[in-house]
């Protein structure tokens, strides 16, 4: 493979872009007063510094040592402990959390109930379970500072939790919303769709300016996720017009008794008929919406026929 062969993509907006990077390939910057987030330009985590040490919310390993680092800069410049006591898990996944067991053991590592259950479940060195948990709500105080926890169901995986922080503006909802840019594969890798969809209003019902998204190189606003819930709209509109219109006649015709050839092509069709507009319209928008807009299309329509039902006949 040469790179000279590889497709070519729509460029990528300016304003999808984040603040550029250090030597050490990371950045730091103040999100307000103690409230600090760091990215790598992919992944992103935040701290707080407080009378009570360092708490940090996610440890990707794509930033890794450089997550301490960041910390030492932040704390030697206005004389406060870089010492992390607390590390707050967003979800159990090892690209936002596989950093975990850079930390001291004594750490104490907070997140939901269901993360504890996955994380042992998979048994990752890298990932010690969170001992400490909860189930749908959880306040925590820390050196003065208010943190608030909450599970609002499933959505990008069982356990993801909305992180809220009021006196600092902030909200945290990690692999839904990212800001500038289209979500990955099949909605950001989304185990639930249902969940994954209503996410972005449950954030937006708490109060906020400041986004916190893990992805990619900069903050979030409000507008970022006002446009995610736009484009996934359109993406649900016109994946029920597909379905609506495409016909399954020709592929049946052509393939025969291999009728998982027949679906796959009737299904791709509906896929690219859904995902042609919503290209258009947000191609200059939002960053790679030309690169993975099918792949969310696809699994976003599924979700419509399977989990809402949509387009199914009951044989007469
Ligand atoms: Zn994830």
């Amino acid at each position: 493979m040469s790179a000279n062969n590889l497709p070519d993509y729509a460029p990528v907006p300016r304003s999808a872009l984040g603040p550029a990077l250090n030597e050490q390939g990371y950045y730091v910057g103040r999100v307000e007063r103690n409230l600090y987030w760091i990215t790598d330009g992919t992944y992103q985590s935040a701290f707080l510094t407080t009378s009570d040490g360092v708490v940090l919310l996610d440890a990707p390993p794509t930033i890794g040592n450089n997550i301490q680092r960041a910390v030492d800069e932040i704390a030697s410049a206005n004389g406060v402990s870089n010492k992390v006591e607390y590390l707050i898990y967003s979800h159990h996944h090892a690209d936002h959390v596989g950093a975990s067991s850079v930390f001291n053991k004594n750490v104490t590592r907070i997140g939901h109930e269901e993360t504890r259950r996955l994380l042992l479940r998979d048994d990752d060195p890298a990932r010690p379970p969170n001992e400490e948990t909860f189930q749908d709500r959880r306040t925590l105080e820390i050196g003065g500072e208010r943190i608030d926890l909450a599970w609002h169901g499933p959505n990008h995986s069982p356990d993801n939790i909305i992180i809220h922080l009021p006196d600092h503006d902030t909200l945290v909802l990690i692999d839904i919303v990212n800001p500038g840019w289209a979500p990955i594969y099949t909605s950001n890798l989304s185990e639930d769709i249902p969940g994954y969809v209503e996410a972005p209003a449950n954030a937006l019902a708490y109060s906020w300016k400041h986004f916190i998204g893990g992805h990619n190189g900069r903050l979030g606003t409000r507008d970022d996720v006002t446009l995610h819930q736009q484009y996934m709209a359109d993406i649900d509109e016109n994946s029920r017009k597909a379905i609506d219109t495409v016909d399954p006649t020709p592929y049946f015709m052509k393939y025969g008794e291999n009728y998982w050839a027949a679906l796959k092509g009737y299904l791709d069709e509906v896929t690219r008929v859904a995902a042609a507009p919503v290209i258009a319209k947000y191609t200059g928008v939002i960053a790679a919406a030309d690169v993975f807009t099918e792949s969310t299309t696809f699994w976003v329509m599924e979700s419509i026929r399977l989990d809402l039902g949509y387009g199914s006949q009951v044989h007469p």
